[in-house]
């Protein structure tokens, strides 16, 4: 038997595993020090009424003999959801059918399983990003290629940057993950412009667009003409409703999104069909609960409260004369450190006992950068930002 040789290709997951160790060794030497997190990626905050009477009354449903439901009837989700998420894009004018909605469990597994429906692509992927999205590309053996996100462009990572050689998949993300910049309608339509001159194939990753508080900003990359030509666009109710751990979320392919003849849509639901059996009922019953006006009006309770976390340390960077990206339309604040970002995490740590995310884990254009999240309490991160300013 042979194995998947790309997996040798994988660089050890050293980012977070290398934060816990320098944190617990420093907590170890310093068992009274108050170590503050602003590293974390994850929602602390609970989920919200509107979501939890919904649990109650599927788990109530699934213990009686009329209520109890087996397999999904549908890989792709109740056709209630569906049509709860496409009126979700109705609200802020784009139009979807639910039929182009397909549930899924989470934004990641499909943000890397899509390529199961695509043969060896090349891939463009912005630097800094998430890093799911490489690492999935290596485990397939596609060649990756990087559009560099820096200062000089606000992290925005235009067509202009890319090299001359042809891709076929784009990633975007937006707002994005580390450095909280989001592209505005004009720059997203130039990604579209070029996605259609070049065949390729965006997968728009909208994982925070409920924190985007511009309202000109576009939170769907359906809010570009001719994007129902070249994207797919992935949503999560993980951070938008406090889901990270209980999944679920949703891919958008429009009906008319087709290369070589075929429709991306309907293979998607084939690959979907044969290998995913779809989101738990009770999981399907609470997602649509966040889509009611009420679980709404609650989510947007939550982002509010992060806001206010985000806030609280952008002001607190300002005062200290700190440059920084993000932090306004996303809960990632990205500060210049000015010098290796591990570096950097050494004297956070150990000076203002603050954990963040070296931004050289993100990415080599991440390097003398440094990520803080507004994901941690508003007691926490009124303390953290006190010490950011300290001397
Ligand atoms: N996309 C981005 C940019 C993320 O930062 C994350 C999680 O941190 C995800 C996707 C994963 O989302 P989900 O919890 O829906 O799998």
């Amino acid at each position: 038997m042979t194995l998947n040789k790309n997996f040798n290709n994988l660089k050890q997951s050293y980012l977070f595993v290398e934060i816990a160790k320098r944190v617990e060794a420093y907590k170890a030497a310093n068992p009274d020090a108050d170590v503050i997190r602003l590293g974390i990626g994850d929602v602390t905050r609970p989920l919200t009424p509107a979501v939890i009477d919904a649990l109650h009354k599927a788990s109530a449903e699934m213990g009686t003999p009329d209520g109890f439901r087996g397999y999904s009837p549908d890989s792709a989700g109740y056709p209630w959801l569906r049509e709860a998420i496409a009126d979700y894009y109705a609200q802020s004018g784009v139009k979807i059918n639910a039929g182009e909605v397909q549930v899924n469990d989470g934004a990641k597994s499909d943000l890397g399983n899509f390529f199961d429906i695509l043969g060896e692509v090349k891939v463009l992927v912005p630097d800094p990003v998430y890093p799911a999205y490489v690492d999935t590309n290596i485990m397939f053996g596609n060649p990756i290629f990087y559009v560099a996100g820096n200062e000089a462009n606000g992290f925005l990572p235009m067509p202009s940057g890319v090299g001359s050689t042809r891709l076929d998949v784009i990633y975007i993300c937006s707002p994005n993950n580390p450095t909280g910049a989001v592209y505005s309608k004009e720059q997203l339509a130039e990604w579209v412009d070029y996605a259609l001159d070049n065949n390729a194939l965006i997968l728009f990753d909208a994982a925070y667009a409920e924190f985007i508080s511009e309202p000109s900003l576009p939170k769907s990359i359906f809010e570009i003409d001719g994007a129902r030509k070249c994207a797919v666009e992935f949503g999560t109710f993980s951070k938008m409703a406090g889901f990270t751990g209980t999944r679920c979320g949703w891919v958008i392919i429009p009906d008319e999104l087709e290369y070589g003849g075929a429709k991306l849509g309907k293979m998607w639901y084939r690959r979907q069909s044969v290998k995913f059996n779809g989101v738990p009922y009770i999981i399907q019953r609470a997602a649509e609960a966040v889509m009611s006006a009420q679980g709404l009006k609650e989510a947007r309770e939550l982002i509010a409260y992060y806001r206010e976390n985000a806030k609280t340390i952008t002001s607190a960077l300002d005062k200290a004369g700190i440059k920084y990206t993000g932090g306004k339309n996303s809960p990632y604040v990205w500060l210049k450190c000015g010098r290796p970002s591990w570096d950097y995490f050494d004297y956070l740590l150990t000076e203002k006992n603050i954990v963040g995310t070296p931004g050289a884990g993100f990415g080599v254009n991440g390097e003398g950068w440094f990520r803080l999240t507004a994901f941690g309490t508003h007691g926490n991160t009124i303390k953290a930002a006190e010490r950011l300013v300290s001397q």
